[in-house]
């Protein structure tokens, strides 16, 4: 049985005021669910979520890592420094990282290494555009990011990370995927990572992102091979995120 996670993803929003209003409500309204709960904040933020998490269940962790481990790389922040302020998880291959920094499947490819060597569990965001899937081509596209990590890192890591179906056409748009159009591609996912490691594949969280709302989280969950939610827009308000933790 795989325990559901529900992530947060911050995104480039909050202060230390607002953050700590947010966590302020989301500690005690999720402290009984029997699910695992994990906040993604901006990098200037993770020691104020370690300070206010690490007595509770909740794990936080980053939005982003350099694939590199140290160096002349500007403004980038490795898997280690990651891990010196006790980060369990880093989102990995986010659409917006792809789409606005350019990164190619070979350089998210990279970060989900260096992420899995340092110990860090990737969040590995996979999916594809509306043009994609207007076109047919959904399945081709998530096939290719994921051979991408499985060539570089091996299946067997992806049995130390968690998956994220996250159709960029649903993401902070309101516009869902229906419980069967994520279940459907959620399948494929697993299949194909059954075709190099079943235990792994068998054992592998893949998540469904992209607009998950108190009004559709339950359905979303309930599906055979979906293993929860990566939130965005609703993680920042408390009632909310709290209300699909709950749903999982
Ligand atoms: C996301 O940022 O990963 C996301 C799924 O955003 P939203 O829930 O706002 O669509």
């Amino acid at each position: 049985m795989r325990r559901k996670l529900v992530a947060g993803n911050w995104k480039m929003h909050g202060s230390l005021a607002a953050n700590q209003a947010l966590l302020r409500e989301v500690i005690p309204a999720v402290a009984a669910l029997d699910c695992e709960v994990a906040v993604c904040v901006p990098f200037p933020y993770l020691a104020q979520a370690r300070a206010m998490l690490e007595a509770t269940p909740i794990a936080w962790g980053a939005q982003t890592v350099s694939e590199h481990g140290q160096g002349a790389y500007t403004g980038e922040v490795s898997a280690a420094m990651l891990l010196d302020f006790a980060c369990r998880y880093v989102i990995v291959g986010h659409s917006e990282r792809r789409s606005l920094y350019g990164e190619s499947d070979a350089v998210v490819a990279a970060k989900f290494v260096a992420a899995v060597k340092a110990g860090l569990t990737p969040i590995l965001c996979v999916g594809e555009t509306l043009a994609e899937r207007e076109a047919g081509v959904t399945e081709a596209v998530v096939a290719r990011q994921l051979q991408a990590v499985i060539g570089a890192a091996g299946a067997a890591a992806l049995g130390r990370a968690v998956v994220a179906y996250e159709p960029v056409w649903a993401i902070g748009t309101g516009r869902t995927a229906t419980p069967q159009q994520a279940q459907e591609v959620h399948a494929f996912i697993r299949s194909l990572v059954a075709g190099h490691d079943t235990a792994v594949a068998r054992s592998l969280r893949i998540l469904y992102g992209g607009s998950v709302k108190p009004q559709n989280a339950a359905e979303l969950f309930a599906m055979a091979d979906i293993d929860g939610g990566l939130i965005g827009g609703a993680s920042l308000v408390a009632a909310d995120f709290a209300a699909i933790c709950g749903a999982a």
